[in-house]
Parts: C-alpha cells; sequence; structure tokens
C-alpha cells in the first residue's frame, strides 16, 4: 500500500510565504528560533575555519565550540569537558550503548518496549550480533514496574538505557531510582533525555546517570546535531573513529554553526522553562480537558501526573488516527500519530501496543505536542474544528456501532474557508 499523502498543497513556491501553520508537533521538531538562527549565521559567512587547525582563524571558531559547549552543560549541570557533539539523538543512544558493551565486554542490554526506535532497532541489531537485549514492558499507564527492572540486571548485564521521557504519550520515568540500582549492581545507565530540555530542568548529577542524550532540534536548533554526556571516569570507546576531535571520543569534523546553534537554543529553553510549565501546560490541559469532555468515546493514553508539561496523546475511537491526521493537514494543522507505514499496512504505534491498547484504540490515537510558540488562539482554532472531524469520520466509519446519520460539518467548505483565509493573509502581507 503507498504511504498516504497529504493533500494540501503549499500556497506558495517560497519559504518566506508559507501559510499560518497551527504546529502541534513539538515533539517531533521545533522551529528554529530566530536568536538561534542569528547566533549561527557568523559562522556560516565570516569564522567558517576549521577549529581543529592551529592558527588563529581556526583557533578562534574553536573557542566559539568550547563556548557553546559550556552552554549546552549548563543546560544539564554537567562538566563541559563531560560533552561530546554528535550528528543526533540516535547516534547519541547506539554510542552510549556501543560504548557500554564493548569497554565491559559484557553481552547483555536492558531497554524498554516503548524506547524511540532510536534504542529498538539497535537492539534488534545486537540481537542478531548475538548479544541478548531485555526490553521491559510497561504498565498500562505506560510507567515501568521497577521491580521487574531490578530483577533483570544480571551479572553479565552491561547497561540499562530507559529513556527519561517517552517521545509519544509524555510519561517520565524515574531515572534517578533506576541509576541507583544500576550503581548498587555496577551496571552503567544511560537516560534518552532526547524530549526533556525547556520542559523538565535537567541534572545530570541529582539524576546520577553515566550517560545522557539530547538532540539540538527538539529544543529549537537545528537538526543534523546532538550530544552525548559521558560522566568523568566512565570508560569509553568510541562509535565513530577517525580524527582527534571531541578529545579523541567522537571523529569527524564538527558541525561548526549547528554546535553553536544548540549552544544558545540551551540558554533559550533555560529562560522558557517556566513558562512551558505554566502558559504551555495550561494550553495542553485546556485542550485536552476539552476534547475529552466532549468528545464522546476519547481517552488520554498514558498517565496524567507524571509527564511532559506540553504532551497530550489522545485515543479516538472508531476513526483512523492517519483519516484525522490528512483532514487537519488540511486545516493548516500538524499533529502526529505513532504509526508507522512500513510494510505495507499501517501498524499501531509500539508504544501503544506496548501499553496494551486495543489495535483500534491504537490506530485512533493522535498526539499533540505543544512549544513555546503556540497560542491560545491556536488550541481554539484546534478545538474548532477537531470535533466535527472525528464527529464526520465516526459518521462514515465501519469501526462505529451506531454509524449515527451527521452531516452537521462540512469538511470541504470548512478546508475553502482556510484557504481563502490565507490567500486574504497573503495578500494583505504583500
Ligand atoms: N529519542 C527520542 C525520545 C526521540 O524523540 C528522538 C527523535 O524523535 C530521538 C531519540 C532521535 O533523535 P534524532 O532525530 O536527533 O536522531
Amino acid at each position: 500500500m503507498e504511504p498516504i499523502r497529504p493533500v494540501r498543497k503549499p500556497r506558495s513556491k517560497t519559504f518566506m510565504n508559507q501559510p499560518k501553520t497551527y504546529y502541534f508537533d513539538n515533539n517531533a521538531t521545533t522551529r528554529v528560533a530566530p536568536e538561534v538562527v542569528e547566533a549561527m549565521v557568523p559562522f556560516l559567512s565570516e569564522f567558517w575555519g576549521n577549529p581543529s587547525s592551529a592558527y588563529f582563524f581556526g583557533n578562534q571558531v574553536s573557542n566559539h565550540v568550547e563556548k557553546a559547549r559550556e552552554e549546552v552543560a549548563a543546560l544539564i549541570n554537567a562538566d563541559p569537558k563531560e560533552v561530546i557533539f554528535t550528528s543526533c539523538g540516535t547516534e547519541s543512544n547506539n554510542s552510549a550503548i556501543h560504548s557500554a558493551i564493548v569497554t565491559s565486554g559484557k553481552r547483555h542490554v536492558i531497554t524498554t518496549a516503548v524506547e524511540h526506535s532510536a534504542n529498538i532497532n539497535y537492539g534488534e541489531y545486537l540481537r542478531k550480533q548475538g548479544y541478548q537485549v531485555t526490553f521491559l514492558p510497561v504498565e498500562p499507564d505506560g510507567s515501568l514496574d521497577l521491580h521487574l527492572l531490578q530483577q533483570s540486571i544480571r551479572p553479565d548485564t552491561a547497561i540499562v538505557s530507559v529513556m527519561l521521557a517517552n517521545n509519544e504519550t509524555g510519561v517520565v520515568f524515574p531515572i534517578q531510582e533506576i541509576a541507583a540500582f544500576c550503581r548498587e549492581k555496577g551496571v552503567l545507565c544511560h537516560t534518552d533525555a532526547v524530549q526533556v530540555p525547556g520542559k523538565i530542568k535537567l541534572d545530570v548529577k541529582a539524576l546520577g546517570v553515566d550517560f545522557l542524550s539530547l538532540s539540538a532540534h527538539k529544543l529549537h536548533a537545528p537538526k543534523g546535531i546532538g550530544m552525548l554526556y559521558v560522566k568523568r571516569r566512565t570508560k569509553y570507546q568510541p562509535l565513530v573513529i577517525g580524527g582527534h576531535q571531541e578529545r579523541g571520543k567522537r571523529g569527524g569534523t564538527e558541525n561548526v554553526a549547528s554546535i553553536i546553534g544548540f549552544g544558545r537554543a540551551a540558554r533559550l529553553v533555560m529562560d522558557h522553562l517556566e513558562d512551558e510549565n505554566t502558559r504551555v501546560r495550561g494550553l495542553r490541559d485546556r485542550l485536552e480537558k476539552t476534547v475529552l469532555s466532549t468528545i464522546p468515546n476519547t481517552y488520554r493514553n498514558g498517565g496524567k501526573e507524571s509527564r511532559l508539561p506540553n504532551t497530550t496523546n489522545m485515543a479516538f475511537e472508531f476513526v483512523e488516527a492517519e483519516a484525522v491526521l490528512l483532514l487537519l493537514d488540511q486545516l493548516g494543522i500538524c499533529a502526529s500519530s505513532g504509526s508507522a507505514c512500513t510494510t505495507g499496512s499501517l501498524d499501531p504505534s509500539h508504544v501503544l501496543t506496548a501499553m496494551g491498547l486495543t489495535p483500534m484504540r491504537a490506530r485512533g490515537s493522535v498526539r499533540f505536542s505543544l512549544g513555546i510558540y503556540n497560542t491560545d488562539e491556536d488550541v481554539d482554532y484546534l478545538l474548532k474544528h477537531l470535533p466535527p472531524i472525528i464527529q464526520k469520520l465516526r459518521s462514515i466509519s465501519p469501526l462505529n456501532p451506531e454509524h449515527p446519520d451527521n452531516d452537521a460539518y462540512d469538511i470541504d467548505a470548512a478546508r475553502v474557508k482556510h484557504e481563502q483565509d490565507l490567500a486574504e493573509a497573503l495578500s494583505e502581507k504583500n
């Protein structure tokens, strides 16, 4: 089956005239902040030297890279020497696990069934190489059974890798406790904190982990730059072997402009931590509460309390999430589902499946992840259009036992109106 593609046509061929987008997919990626772009530009124009070069033109670039390293280290309360720049969160996760198995010589890895594919697929790869990998199950609310985790640690366990917060549900895991078990048993502990910066205060010392991964594009910096924290005195074997960059821990000429952007973004999200936990949390809560109370047969996926302030994942019974997303997209609204169109069928999200959702609920689940640029007006717009879309889809859904005959909401008319509004907005701009 061909993957379903959005049908909304871009209104303009130029990037500058992008139509208004109502963006509720900040866990997928975030807008690069204007402050971040501004900080990066000189490193794409004037300061283009290689930071490894010994002369002043390279050396001054290296000084700025080190300044950015300090900024990123401050975000997680680490020493700058404990920060290795990588290409992305995926590389950081792979590197931590790779290093643990190589330096320890042990052949067992523990992770969870709800990790990002950066861990799930790396774990599957390791299995094929003859390693043993335990994917811990989760409870229906998305939480982990810590007793089971403790019991799963064996003498040949090299590393326990558990995410700090889940990208699909926002569920937060008790890494501090998990790291304490690991320390007791002499096992390394890694956490994938990619979804966390700017949402929860990060402190590697308080968490007590040996490794922690971040990815800059989740915090208003560009894609293609990540970071791995490696606690001082932890044995480390690089995954990317080459030049002596990153104190010999990651070969490859540094992605200078992006590193500078990462540093600036680290400061930005620290400044917005309060806003994310008050205003953004309020927007998320209003959205979730209104949807759950006004649309019948709708459920929150994941526990309510221990979760990120920006994320809500809701199951809409009797509809396919892909259809909801397609119709939202036609109105300029971006959200996501965790399903993957892989082997010709839309597989429900592995996270929601691991939480025990029925295939119907999992396939009808949509994630809305908000961010610092979302406004009350965005939420109003979404709340205006989402309920009738669900109602309309249910009215034609063979999955719906009631088949209500409902023509109250005209999806085509709403889309035409949106297109007209955009055209007007653009003509006013020009
Ligand atoms: N880990 C989590 C929890 C994520 O959400 C993501 C990206 O969505 C990654 C890892 C991978 O990060 P990157 O896209 O930088 O490889």
